[in-house]
């Protein structure tokens, strides 16, 4: 057998985890943070959130994440970003973050929020994919979005998966038992948030 004839040019880019998404095949890249969000733990205190940072000129993985899985009480979006450790690609790429629900503008333990964190990039991270809404179970009324378009940060909304991510994501709550009544309320309540 013959070698195959070499390459030039730079080496393809790395993807972890996952099959060659399209480029801006957005639900493709949200089903992949919905798949992330099943690797965390199922706690009452928690929601379960899958996020991946992604860059958009190279269609390349950055990073990939979800709520605890670096030590701490940490949230999937929070971990992306320290998971990078600042090693974003150079400054003309455009990145983007994928997550499963919309990042958290307020920490009811004081930490900083990951819509802090985001902007704490300057502005490396310019848009936002978001999944579903916050249900407001533990923090009521994410001003998040609100706060991140006044930064510039777009924030756009991929419709589609809302029933199958906030069933993972609140896989540990206690009312997800009785039948899932509650939990199918929220979801109700959580798609007739979905304004622009
Ligand atoms: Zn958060």
């Amino acid at each position: 057998m013959s070698e195959p004839p070499s390459t030039p040019g730079p080496p393809p880019p790395t993807v972890h985890l996952h099959p060659p998404i399209a480029p801006n095949d957005h639900q493709a890249y949200m089903r992949l943070a919905l798949t992330l969000s099943r690797l965390s733990p199922p706690k009452p205190t928690n929601y379960r959130v899958g996020a991946l940072l992604l860059s958009q000129t190279t269609n390349t993985l950055l990073s990939t994440s979800y709520t605890l899985e670096l030590p701490g009480n940490t949230h999937a979006e929070q971990n992306c970003l320290a998971k990078l450790a600042g090693a974003f690609p150079p400054s003309g790429e455009d990145v983007a973050l994928y997550t499963t629900m919309e990042p958290c503008w307020r920490r009811l333990s004081g930490e900083r929020s990951c819509v802090e964190r985001i902007l704490g990039t300057g502005g490396r991270v310019g848009r936002v994919y978001v999944g579903v809404r916050e249900p407001g179970v533990f923090v009521e009324g994410n001003e998040g979005r609100r706060v991140l378009r006044e930064a510039g940060v777009e924030v756009l909304d991929v419709g589609g998966l809302e029933e199958e991510i906030l069933e993972v994501a609140m896989a540990g709550h206690r009312h997800q038992g009785k039948g899932g009544k509650l939990a199918r309320g929220i979801v109700a309540a959580v798609m007739q948030r979905h304004d622009p």
